[in-house]
């Protein structure tokens, strides 16, 4: 058997003529970007996260910058951000010139909240949370140490659509939060996009002013902007989408608990929820002493597996004048070396799963 890390047409198939029908009312509405379809999006975004406004973008990394450049956090700022996230979160710090601070994840891969405190200055301007592989961080805590220093805080929930802690979504917790509409995230477009939530409508105003060019108005420019509007395509294909997001995310922890029960191989470390977490298992993440043995060996089987991320932002050769080194961040590298994603997709069958967690179960040193 040969399966796939990931594909992306069994859950396109699945809802094909709801995708196929809203295609074509967009392509023969004559209105392609920046339309009723973005405002249907963006109302019916903001309803099911329950934050007060929602302004579509061009992608997740827009997404992060916009939203750092709206709270006018730039050069001379530090943002305090988690040594094991995906590159575009520090580059959506650092595209506004302000300084990424990194700090160790925890147990759960996130953010440890227990080791921000240490790393807050005077120029600490706010804290940049990544709810990775779809897991929420303990935001209980985050929150309380961003409101006792007077700190933004801005959740990069790129990988986490519908992820909750006590209940709430991921990204209305601080000022902002940010999502990607990537193909593969959990709402992912047939194309790029991407989304800012938040409760505070002059930031939704500032953002919406800064995707379009910083004009309100046509040909009226406020502020030196980006261009950066999700179009109609993509909107009303998520719109499609967001409809079955919680199907979708319920499947996503099906394979997951299956997983779960079924890998019972010592040499494999399963990933952990943290108490009042949720995931949407945007991944799953095991970890391994020898990684890249095991990958190989579930290659050979026939099971495509990915790695995320095998270079820390820290380590990053974009990053080299941050004139960081190896060594810094134990942790962090230490996962870059043995975290692997199994396959985790909408579609991935009942057999293939099995496959999966019979391919490692039977893997040995
Ligand atoms: C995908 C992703 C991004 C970037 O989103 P794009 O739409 O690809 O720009 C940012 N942060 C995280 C955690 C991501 O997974």
């Amino acid at each position: 058997m040969e399966v796939w890390a990931n594909r992306l047409d069994r859950e396109f198939y699945r809802y094909q003529k709801e995708y196929e029908e809203k295609a074509v009312e967009v392509l023969r509405s004559g209105w392609y970007v920046l339309g009723k379809e973005v405002e249907a999006f963006e109302k019916e975004f903001a309803g099911y996260t329950g934050a007060a406004h929602c302004v579509g973008l061009a992608s997740g990394l827009d997404a992060l910058w916009l939203a750092f450049r709206a709270l006018q956090i730039g050069s001379g700022d530090e943002v305090i951000v988690q040594a094991n996230s995906y590159i575009a979160c520090v580059m959506g710090i650092t595209i506004n010139g302000a300084t990424p601070v990194f700090v160790e994840p925890d147990a759960f891969y996130q953010i440890d909240p227990e080791r921000i405190e240490p790393l807050i200055t005077e120029r600490t301007k706010a804290v940049l949370v990544v709810h990775l592989y779809g897991q929420s961080a303990r935001m209980d805590r985050i929150v309380e140490i961003c409101r006792k220093h007077k700190l933004r805080l801005v959740e990069d929930c790129a990988q986490a659509h519908g992820a909750e802690f006590g209940g709430k979504q991921v990204g209305t917790f601080g000022d902002i939060g940010c999502f990607s509409f990537y193909p593969s995230k959990n709402l992912g477009a047939y194309g790029d996009g991407g989304a800012v939530i938040t409760d505070n409508g002059e930031l939704a105003d500032k953002i919406r002013i800064l995707r379009n060019y910083g004009s309100e108005k046509k040909y009226h420019n406020q502020v030196v902007g980006a261009n950066s509007r999700l179009d109609e395509l993509q909107a009303g294909l998520l719109r499609v989408k967001l409809g079955h997001l919680n199907e979708i995310n319920r499947e996503h922890q099906e394979i997951a608990e299956h997983y779960t029960r079924g890998i019972v191989n010592p040499r494999i470390q399963k990933p952990q929820t943290a108490r009042g977490a949720t995931s949407v298992w945007h991944q799953y993440v095991v970890r391994c002493a020898e990684r890249d043995r095991l990958k190989a060996y579930l290659e050979a089987q026939g099971v495509k597996t990915e790695i995320h991320y095998p270079i820390p932002p820290h380590l990053s050769e974009a990053y080299r004048e941050l004139g960081h080194h190896k060594g810094e961040f134990p942790i962090t590298e230490r996962l870059a070396e043995e975290v692997l994603s199994l396959p985790m997709y909408n579609g991935l069958t009942k057999e293939e799963q099995q496959y999966v967690i019979e391919a490692v179960n039977r893997y040995e040193e």
